[in-house]
């Protein structure tokens, strides 16, 4: 097999002069420098992208607040309308949104279309069925009258404001989706910036989005590198800032904005996520349950599991089971259909990768399958399987967002849960077992924001998604996203 052709409007759109997309349309940017984005199967500049500066920071704060003042008077009906739009949009414009994810990503072609564009189209849906259904409470107030007068109240939900999203490069068009189908459908406008590894779809869905009726300023797009995340953050007029991305970014980001007049906050951040099979899972649900959770994308998931905890007793064939398994992978272009593992996203993450390989050989750890990055060009990282020496090993302990598998047998289940809860970290975790009663038992005993049994990694937008501990602050998905992008008031009467 080869690469897929480009269709010619990629190619178009890559040759285009980027600039943002503020007030409803591509705009130049005043002064910031350019940056390169790179196709990391080959390393190839495929595009250039502004950095923005302060002026295009003020313009596109202007102009979110513009956006703002017209949308969040939108009614929720005509809301959902424009989202249901947008969504049926992504799917007729599939193809090109993911030739160029797969471009600017290198994640495997099948998997751009079926989840940075089917699924993402099918999130956006049910955030934009959320629009017509956001409502307050009535509420009896609980103090005696003073003289017979009688009181009434209620809770309003209101949109909350100019929210500034920032996203990372692992998936960059499924989660610019989710944040702006977060802010849009509760009435907020949003500025989003996106990773500077990965802008080009956002570039394009916000040209979608005007297509769609999204009324200028209720979307913009600011292209940049971190600096441009603060300053949007930290700008008099925006009002909150809903991040994805690493746990040290998350911090600065929580506290740049707790710092600028206790602008709102949610953190969607990393983790170090704990995957246990109890003894009586078979090898072949085991190595299956190993792929699912630690390798789809390359690991690059932040949900992805990265600690595997095996019974000593069924340590050594699993290790061996799974080894063979990783072997068979085709590797190779992510435009190649038959491809079933790409490269990593970008230079400077296979490098961490190669940096953490190098501690887990000096630590003594065993590497038991992979544990090279390729030198030749693109950022291929081997699919690698580690056993651990102790329980603090790095491996055991430093998220790697890749294609890393690192193991530790456990001998009891109390051990178990103690190996799994000792992490700073609180994202996901899953257990593994037939015994349903025995996973029902453990249920709320594991620390984490969210808990698959004999699952890990899917996510349904139907269903809260966010972490505990330093994995972050706040909830994605459900009913729960409303909370974070709504203000609640509370009105009293008296009569
Ligand atoms: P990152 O933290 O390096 O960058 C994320 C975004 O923040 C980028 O757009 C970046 O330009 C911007 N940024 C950098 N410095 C900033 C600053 N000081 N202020 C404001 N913005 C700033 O993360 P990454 O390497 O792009 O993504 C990988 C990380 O994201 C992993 O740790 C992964 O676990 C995490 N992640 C979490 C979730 C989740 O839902 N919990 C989902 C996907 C990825």
């Amino acid at each position: 097999m080869s690469d897929i052709a480009l269709l010619p409007c990629v190619n178009a759109f890559l040759a285009r002069d980027h600039g943002h997309y503020i007030d409803g349309r591509t705009t130049p940017s005043q002064g910031g420098g350019r940056i390169a984005v790179r196709n990391p199967a080959n390393d190839q500049t495929i595009a250039h992208i502004a950095d923005a500066s302060e002026r295009d920071v003020d313009q596109a704060v202007a102009s979110a607040r513009q956006g703002f003042n017209t949308w969040s008077r939108t009614a929720p009906a005509a809301r959902a309308a424009v989202l249901f739009k947008l969504a049926e949009l992504l799917e007729a414009n599939r193809e090109e949104l993911a030739q160029l994810e797969t471009l600017q990503s290198g994640k495997l072609i099948g998997m751009s279309r079926a989840f940075e564009v089917e699924q993402a189209a099918h999130f956006l849906r049910y955030y934009a069925g959320w629009a017509t259904k956001i409502t307050g409470q009535t509420i009896t107030p609980s103090l005696p009258s003073f003289a017979g007068e009688r009181y009434s109240a209620y809770t309003l939900r209101e949109p909350i404001g100019v929210v500034v999203g920032i996203v990372p490069w692992n998936f960059a068009t499924m989660i610019a989706i989710w944040k702006l189908a977060s802010a849009l459908t509760t009435g907020c406008s949003i500025i989003i910036k996106p990773s500077e590894f990965t802008p080009l779809t956002l570039l394009r869905i916000a040209e979608l989005a005007s297509e769609a009726g999204l009324p200028a300023g209720a979307l913009n797009v600011l292209t940049g590198a971190g600096q441009v995340g603060k300053a949007l953050i930290e700008h008099p007029d925006t009002d909150k800032v809903s991040f994805t991305g690493s746990v040290p970014t998350g911090i600065a980001v929580g506290q740049a904005a707790m710092g600028a007049r206790l602008t709102r906050a949610t953190l969607e951040l990393g983790g170090k996520n704990a995957v246990a099979f109890l003894p009586d899972v078979s090898i072949d649900t085991a190595v299956n349950g190993i792929i699912e959770a630690g390798f789809l994308h390359s690991g690059q998931i932040c949900a992805a599991g990265e600690r595997f905890y095996v019974h000593r007793s069924r340590i050594d064939e699993t290790l061996a089971a799974l080894s063979q398994r990783l072997g068979q992978l085709k590797i190779g272009s992510p435009l190649d259909e038959s491809t079933q593992f790409g490269p990593v996203a970008n230079k400077p993450h296979q490098q961490k990768l190669a940096e953490l390989f190098a501690t887990a050989r000096a630590e003594g750890s065993q590497i038991i399958h992979g544990g090279q990055v390729s030198s030749g060009p693109g950022c291929f990282v081997e699919p690698t399987v580690i056993l651990a020496s102790s329980a603090s090993d790095t491996l055991l302990n430093q998220e790697t967002f890749g294609p890393v598998a690192t193991f530790l047998p456990y001998d009891n289940e109390d051990e178990l849960l103690h190996l799994m809860n000792a992490s700073p970290y609180g994202l996901s975790a899953s257990v593994w077992t037939n015994d349903l009663g025995k996973a029902m038992r453990l249920i709320p005993e594991i620390q984490a924001g969210t808990l698959w049994v004999n699952m890990h990694t899917l996510l349904d937008p139907a269903v809260p998604f966010g972490g505990i501990k330093a994995s972050g602050v706040g909830r994605e998905f459900g009913s729960a996203f409303i909370d974070d992008f709504t203000e609640l008031k509370s009105v009293m009467i008296r009569y």
